[in-house]
C-alpha cells in the first residue's frame, strides 16, 4: 500500500497525542488522550507507564478514524516525550518495577542539595546540568535504593531504565530495541556531552550500573519496528526525541543562533549553539539538539511562570473569563499606567535562580483598572523572555535576529508584538504551533526518505505569521528599566 503518512507520537506530561502528517507536513488527523497523574506525597509526581502507552495507543486508533486512514498508509513514527522521566523494568517480562518518576518530582531534592555542595561542577562539566532533582539520574538512584532487590537485579542485568522514549520503542518493538537518542541521553545527567557516551564515574556517582543503559542513537534513524499487534502494521520507528528539543527541530532552528521559545504553562528557550558546546555564566543548561547525525549544542533556559500568570487572572482574581480575553483587555489601553508585574510565583528561574523570591504588582494607583493589570500580566511574559534571550546572547557573545514562538500562549497577539517590540528583532509564529510533534515527524521523514530536506517540507508546511518589532529605542529602553527596577524590588538573591 502507497505510504502517504508520518505518524507523530507525542507523548507529554499530562496527555498522549498522536498526530499524522502528510508529504507536505501538514497535519491532517490527531488523537488526543489525557492520563492520570499520581502524587504520593507532597512534591511527589509519578505515572503509571501502562498509561502512557495506553494513552498513545488510544490517540493512534483515535487519529487513524479522525483521518480515514489506515496503519498501512503510515510510513514511519517519529517519538517525541515529556523528558527526564525515568521508568525502570523488567527485561523478561517488561513490567515496570515502580511507577514512572516524572521530571517534576522532588523527592531526590535533599540528595541534590548534598551534590550541589560537593558535585556540583564535576557534574556540569561533563553533563551541562546543574545538580537538580529535576534530571533522571538521581530518580534512578531513588528506585534502585526503595524498590527490594532492584539494585541487585539491575547489576546482575535483570532491569533496563529508559527515559519515556525508550521505554515506549521498547514496548513498540516487542522488546527487540533498548536505545535511545543523543537529546533524552542529554538530559539524563549520566551522559557525557561532549564525547557523547555514557560516563562511567557519573553512574558510579548515581549506583547505576551501565548494563541498564539504552544504547545512544542520533534523534533521527532507525529504532527499530513496531509491532502490527499494537499497531494494526508493522510500522518502523524513525524517530525518538525529547519534547523541546524536538519543538525547536520542528522550527527548523537548526543553525547557530536560531531560538525558539514555548509560551505554555511556563516558557522554555532553546538556542541551537551549532558546534560550540556554550559554557553559561548566566545560569543556563547546555544540552544537545536533535539531528540525523552528530548533534549541535543547544543552551536552554525555562521561565516557570509564563501563560500560568494568564491563567492566575482567570482563576484566582477572576479578573478574565478566558485566557483569549486577556489580548481584548490588553489592547482596549494604550500602556500600563505604570504597572509593573513580576510574577514570581514560586522564585524565579534562568538567569536569576532566586527560589525564595516571591510575585509583586508595582506601581498601582486610583487610575489602575483590571485591564493594565492584564497588560502589565502579558507583558511580564515577554520581559522574562527578555531575560533569558539576553543571558544567551552574553554567553553567546552575538546578538539573535529572530525569535520563533510557539505553545498555547503564542495564540496571543499583543503578546507577540510586545515580545517583539522589547526584543528589538521579529518574532515568528508558524502556522502549525504543534512544533513537538512537527519535530518528531520532521526527523522520522527524513530518516526514512519521505521528505527530501527541511526547508522544501517546512515551507509548505506552514506559512508564519511575522511580528516586526515597532517600538522605538527610547520606549523599548524605558520599558526594560521599569522592570529592571521593578526586579530590584522582588529579587532576595542579587546576582544570585
Ligand atoms: P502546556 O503545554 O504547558 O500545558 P500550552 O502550550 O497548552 O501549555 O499553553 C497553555 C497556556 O497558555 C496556559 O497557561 C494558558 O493560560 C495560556 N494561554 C492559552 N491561550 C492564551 C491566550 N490567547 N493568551 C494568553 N495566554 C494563553
Amino acid at each position: 500500500m502507497e505510504k502517504k503518512y508520518i505518524a507523530a507520537f507525542d507523548q507529554g506530561t499530562t496527555s498522549s497525542r498522536a498526530i499524522l502528517f502528510d508529504a507536505h507536513g501538514r497535519a491532517v488527523a490527531s488523537g488526543q488522550k489525557e492520563f492520570k497523574q499520581y502524587y504520593p506525597k507532597p512534591g511527589w509526581v509519578e505515572h503509571d507507564p501502562k498509561d502512557l502507552l495506553g494513552s498513545l495507543l488510544e490517540s493512534w486508533n483515535a487519529a487513524l478514524r479522525a483521518g480515514g486512514i489506515r496503519a498501512e498508509e503510515v510510513a514511519a513514527i517519529g517519538i517525541a516525550n515529556q523528558r527526564e522521566t525515568v521508568v525502570v523494568w523488567d527485561r523478561f517480562t517488561g513490567k515496570p518495577v515502580y511507577n514512572a518518576i516524572v521530571w517534576q518530582c522532588r523527592r531526590t531534592s535533599a540528595f541534590c542539595e548534598y551534590l550541589k555542595a560537593e558535585r556540583a561542577q564535576f557534574i556540569y562539566e561533563r553533563t551541562g546540568l546543574p545538580a537538580d532533582a529535576y534530571f533522571s539520574a538521581s530518580k534512578i538512584k531513588w528506585i534502585l535504593d526503595n524498590v527490594p532487590f532492584a539494585r541487585s537485579r539491575a547489576e546482575k542485568g535483570e532491569l533496563l531504565f529508559g527515559t519515556v522514549d525508550t521505554y515506549l520503542v521498547w514496548k513498540l518493538t516487542g522488546g527487540r530495541v533498548h536505545a535511545t537518542d543523543y537529546t533524552n541521553a542529554s538530559r539524563t545527567m549520566l551522559f557525557n556531552i561532549h564525547t557523547l557516551e555514557w560516563d562511567g564515574e557519573l553512574c558510579a556517582l548515581f549506583g547505576v550500573p551501565m548494563r541498564m543503559l539504552p544504547e545512544v542513537r542520533p534523534s533521527g534513524g532507525d529504532f527499530g519496528e513496531a509491532s502490527s499487534e499494537l499497531l494494526g502494521a508493522k510500522i518502523p520507528i524513525c524517530a525518538a526525541v525529547g519534547d523541546q528539543q524536538g519543538a525547536l527541530f520542528g522550527q527548523r532552528c537548526v543553525n547557530e543562533g536560531d531560538v525558539k521559545n514555548t509560551y505554555g504553562t511556563g516558557c522554555f528557550l532553546l538556542m541551537n549553539t551549532g558546534r560550540r558546546a556554550v559554557r553559561s555564566e548566566n545560569g543556563l543548561v547546555t544540552t544537545l539538539a536533535a539531528s540525523l547525525s552528530k548533534p549541535d549544542y543547544v543552551l536552554e533556559g525555562s521561565v516557570f511562570v509564563g501563560g500560568a500568570v494568564v491563567q492566575w487572572l482567570r482563576d484566582e482574581m477572576g479578573l478574565i473569563s478566558s485566557a483569549a480575553e486577556s489580548e481584548k483587555l490588553a489592547l482596549s489601553v494604550p500602556d500600563t499606567g505604570g504597572v509593573c508585574f513580576v510574577p514570581a510565583f514560586v522564585g524565579l528561574g534562568a538567569p536569576y535562580w532566586d527560589s525564595d523570591c516571591r510575585g509583586m504588582i508595582y506601581g498601582i494607583t486610583r487610575g489602575t483598572g483590571r485591564a493594565h493589570i492584564v497588560r502589565a500580566a502579558l507583558e511580564s511574559v515577554a520581559l522574562q523572555t527578555f531575560d533569558v534571550v539576553h543571558a544567551m546572547e552574553q554567553d553567546l557573545r552575538a546578538n539573535i535576529s529572530r525569535l520563533c514562538a510557539d505553545g498555547g500562549a503564542s495564540a496571543n497577539a499583543f503578546l507577540m508584538q510586545f515580545q517583539a517590540d522589547v526584543l528589538g528583532v521579529p518574532v515568528e509564529r508558524p502556522a502549525i504551533t504543534e512544533t513537538t510533534a512537527l519535530g518528531a515527524a520532521f526527523l522520522a521523514g527524513l530518516a526514512c526518505g519521505f521528505y527530501k530536506d527541511l526547508d522544501s517540507v517546512a515551507q509548505s508546511a506552514a506559512v508564519p505569521t511575522v511580528f516586526e518589532p515597532k517600538a522605538d529605542d527610547a520606549a523599548r529602553a524605558e520599558k526594560l528599566s521599569a522592570w529592571e527596577r521593578a526586579l530590584d524590588r522582588v529579587l532576595l538573591r542579587k546576582n544570585g
